[in-house]
């Protein structure tokens, strides 16, 4: 970022449809190139932000088989210090970050298996983690209950989303962003250019660049692409439903970094967040996976397996507080990567379709954004490409994009 802004005459207005982590944090990053920018949510931080656990991890989300994904999640993970630490000097509040690491462990035989098949995906990726003895992994976290296997990721670190996006938000007011509490009920244009949005109060809310940032809620905006005349911008998410427990443990719960395994085959995560000052602290147990509706009533069965589970790598979570359980849609692509970049119509930007890694993510997001409104080309941009809209051109739904009488 330049010390100095430019002049705001040289950067379009912005307007960014959604006000979660990625949309707040493209508000952000955009107000910072000196831009007028406007966030449209009806309900800023209540969609999967308000789930997620916070893990930054390139490292545990390593898919073998999709190495530009892998790429882009160690350049969104390598930007998360300095973003945290602006973000921190900006809003004087603290976003949660913590590069404190996570171990990786097997419960039993065959989650050691896995987890020996796993460390072996890493060395060929040249990712760093390390097998550890389970004394050795008792003695980091003398919490950790009896499993079968266990290694280090060393890279993996954790933030806290909602006060990440607590932060953002006052950060924001204090860059002079304007925030508007409503819904955009469709995107509008005018000739072939994107102008902006109408929101559910029936006004337009024009902008020089509009990003739709709008997690599960850009799926509402799109429609089966049927007009060949109009512009086709490909959205194609879906969601895939998760609960993260929310569990309130006194001083006497020594766990420090995130541990992360499976139980008999099924995944799940512990993510203890830094002491309060009275010595409680929260501890996150994740996440349930589902192809189901986007319902935020948490089934039961969901929950009682993640404790379960949790408390079989983790025992003395019996004595924590169960203090909440939130259930949202993580909003995923067919390649669960995201979509972040020029949508192909001028005046629109997508980022959207973050999937399991949007809190990871969302300061590599915001660098791009910030990168095409000042025209220099983004610092991760071999990173980035893994992300570009296009490679969904031609395919399944669109965003329909409409002329408004207005703009007329
Ligand atoms: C259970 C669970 C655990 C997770 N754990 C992690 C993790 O450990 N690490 C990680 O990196 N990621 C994690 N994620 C994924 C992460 O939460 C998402 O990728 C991320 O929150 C996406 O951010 P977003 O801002 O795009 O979407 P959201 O947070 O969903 O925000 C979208 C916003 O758009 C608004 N909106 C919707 N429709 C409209 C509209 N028409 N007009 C205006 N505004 C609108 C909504 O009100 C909402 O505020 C997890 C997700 C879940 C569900």
């Amino acid at each position: 970022m330049p010390a100095v802004p430019p002049p705001r005459s040289r950067v379009p207005d912005v307007l960014v449809v959604g006000g979660g982590v990625v949309g707040l944090t493209c508000a952000w990053y955009a107000a910072r190139t000196g831009a007028h920018v406007t966030v449209l949510d009806p309900a800023p931080g209540d969609g999967a932000t308000h789930a997620a656990a916070g893990m930054l991890a390139p490292v545990g989300e390593a898919e073998p088989d999709d190495v530009a994904a892998t790429a882009l999640h160690l350049a969104g993970a390598a930007r998360w210090p300095g973003f945290a630490r602006e973000l921190a000097d900006a809003s004087g509040a603290e976003p949660g970050f913590e590069a404190a690491g996570t171990l990786l462990v097997g419960y039993d035989a065959g989650d050691r298996d896995d987890l020996r098949r796993v460390l072996g995906t890493h060395e060929t990726a040249g990712l760093r983690s390390a097998s550890l003895t389970v004394a050795d992994a008792r003695r980091l976290e003398p919490a950790l209950g009896p499993v079968a296997a266990a290694a280090l990721a060393p890279d993996d670190h954790r933030a806290d989303p909602r006060a990440t996006h607590r932060a953002l938000t006052v950060a924001l007011a204090t860059a002079g962003a304007r925030r508007v509490r409503a819904a955009a009920t469709r995107l509008v244009l005018d000739g072939s250019r994107v102008v902006g949005a109408v929101d559910d109060a029936g006004h337009l809310h024009r902008a020089g660049l509009t990003v739709l940032a709008a997690g599960m809620g850009s799926v509402a905006l799109t429609t089966l692409h049927e007009a060949p005349d109009a512009p086709h911008v490909p959205v194609p998410v879906r969601g895939v439903v998760g609960q993260t427990v929310r569990l309130e443990a006194g001083p006497d719960l020594g766990l420090t970094r995130t541990v992360r395994g499976r139980v008999q085959g099924r995944p799940v995560y512990v993510v203890p967040r830094a002491p309060r000052p009275d010595g409680t602290r929260e501890v996150v147990v994740g996440a349930t996976t589902e192809e189901t509706a986007d319902v935020r009533r948490p089934r039961t069965g969901g929950t009682f397996a993640l404790l379960r589970d949790a408390r079989a790598l983790v025992p003395a979570l019996d004595e924590t507080t169960l203090v909440d359980v939130t259930q949202r849609a993580r909003p995923t692509t067919p390649d669960g990567r995201p979509l972040v970049g020029p949508s192909g119509v001028p005046g629109l930007w997508l980022a959207t379709g973050h999937g399991r890694n949007g809190v990871l993510l969302a300061p590599i997001t915001g660098a791009a954004l910030a990168a095409e409104l000042t025209g220099r080309s983004p610092a991760d941009a071999v990173a980035l490409a893994a992300a570009a809209p296009a490679r969904f051109a031609g395919r399944g739904r669109s965003l329909t994009l409409e002329h408004d009488r207005r703009t007329a």
